[in-house]
């Protein structure tokens, strides 16, 4: 029987424990797949072995049976996977099977350097960014001037493609960013040359690889990084990463037909939490947000990526609605409901207020700026509900909170996350 593809994405700013669904759906995969983004996340995953942030690998890494599959649409860094890999070991994990697209495209140093220099050069209109030099990598992908990783086995064609892009790179290290050191093309290609010997092992056909799996009816997973609201197309513009965070594209960046991917869980927090720049209609300032980023504390409120605090908010349902949708998710993980156990009452925005004008539709970035949340209050539970595995043995105000937030979002909250460990999960 085809299972089809099982695709988990973020229905919000990302962090939203998206790692953790992936590593218990893991157990019973075959594929677990990477299709967008790079090392400028971090899924955090607690299982027997320890606490991991995985950034570049894939979370089906603690699972021995799983293949895990780096695709052509993935920004890969090359030093921050052998990091990964080479930690894993030092911890007595198991050496993963790991499988990288030769179409997916490398995060050159350069692209560290340019993302540092233009974040700095904005100053204060800078967009927060983890400095991974995921834009710059994808500028240069879309400019066709990226190299990819079957690039790195034809040394004459690489040092051609870097010479390339370099004429235009130096010209701005000088001009734009203050009389930085011009970049060598032939000692980079030199670099780049090793990185390929020891990812070697690894290269292939990812895209034959998951068809044919596919069409075996072998269970697939697909994980997306950061979350909807920070979609190019679809989220907060410009307060966006540069690929496509939502499980339509997971279809392009991994190398799979459309129609496979089936069922998509879209991971929403049960309070908000954004890194970086940009509009925040729920956020809170002072000490209720200090108060809920250090009951969050386990959960990581601190940027896996960046160690930056979060900016902290409640459940934003015109958000959360907007993030499902556009996923196109059939079904929804409720995660961190735990952090939640110590309020009396919990705001949960239903509706913005733009210029006087209720709305209950997301609008894009000026108006955002402008909206304030309306809220509703619902009753807290006030009780630890982390050793909770059966939905109907939670509080009943822990129970009407999950129905509430499932009526605003329109999708079935199948899953709810009450503690950061594998098993701290209600399935319903
Ligand atoms: P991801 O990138 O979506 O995987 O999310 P992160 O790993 O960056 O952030 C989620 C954080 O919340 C991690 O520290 C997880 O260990 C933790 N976590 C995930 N689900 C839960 C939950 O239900 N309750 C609590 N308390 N922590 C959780």
């Amino acid at each position: 029987m085809n299972h089809g593809v099982t695709a988990v994405v973020g229905a919000n700013w990302g962090d939203e424990g998206k790692g953790k669904l992936t590593d218990i759906l893991a157990e019973r995969a075959d594929y677990v797949v990477r299709y967008q983004g790079g090392n400028n996340a971090g899924h955090t995953i607690i299982n027997a072995s320890g606490k991991f942030a995985l950034h570049m690998l894939p979370s089906g890494v603690f699972h021995p049976g799983v293949v895990n599959v780096i695709g052509p649409g993935v920004a890969l860094n090359v030093p921050g996977l052998l990091q990964e890999l080479a930690a894993l070991q030092e911890r007595g994990v198991p050496e993963p099977k790991l499988c990288i697209s030769d179409r997916a495209q490398i995060v050159l140093p350069y692209h560290l350097q340019f993302d540092a220099l233009e974040e700095e050069r904005l100053g204060k209109h800078s967009f927060g960014s983890t400095k991974s030099g995921i834009a710059p990598f994808y500028a240069d992908k879309y400019a066709k001037l990226g190299v990819q990783v079957a690039d790195l086995y034809h040394p004459q064609r690489l040092l051609a493609r870097l010479e390339a892009s370099l004429t235009a790179k130096n010209v701005l290290l000088e001009h734009l960013y203050g009389g930085q050191p011009k970049l060598d093309a032939a000692a980079l290609a030199e670099e780049l040359a090793a990185w390929g010997k020891r990812i070697r092992p690894y290269v292939c056909n990812t895209t034959k690889l998951l068809h044919e799996a596919w069409r075996q009816g072998r269970h697939i997973v697909v994980e997306g990084q950061l979350g909807a609201l920070r979609d190019p197309d679809h989220g907060i513009y410009p307060f966006s990463t540069s690929s496509s965070t939502l499980a339509g594209f997971a279809a392009v960046g991994a190398g799979l037909p459309p129609q496979a991917i089936g069922r998509i869980i879209a991971v929403a927090k049960a309070y908000s939490s954004c890194v970086g720049s940009g509009p925040f209609v729920t956020e809170l300032h002072g000490a209720e947000a200090e108060e809920l980023r250090r009951r969050g504390g386990d959960a990581g409120e601190y940027g896996a990526k960046t160690g930056r605090p979060r900016r902290m908010g409640w459940f934003d349902a015109v958000a959360t609605r907007y993030g499902v949708m556009v996923q196109g998710a059939n079904e929804v993980a409720l995660s961190l409901l735990d952090v939640l156990g110590y309020l009396e009452h919990i705001p949960v925005c239903v509706a913005y207020d733009v210029d006087g004008v209720a709305t209950t539709d997301f609008p894009p970035a000026p108006l955002l700026d402008r909206a304030k949340p309306v809220y509703e209050q619902l009753p807290g539970w006030r009780c630890d509900i982390s050793g909770v595995r059966d939905f109907a043995a939670l509080p009943a105000e822990a129970q009407s909170y999950v129905r509430f937030v499932e009526e605003q979002i329109g999708v079935p909250v199948k899953w709810i996350g009450v503690g950061p460990r594998r098993d701290d999960m209600i399935v319903r």
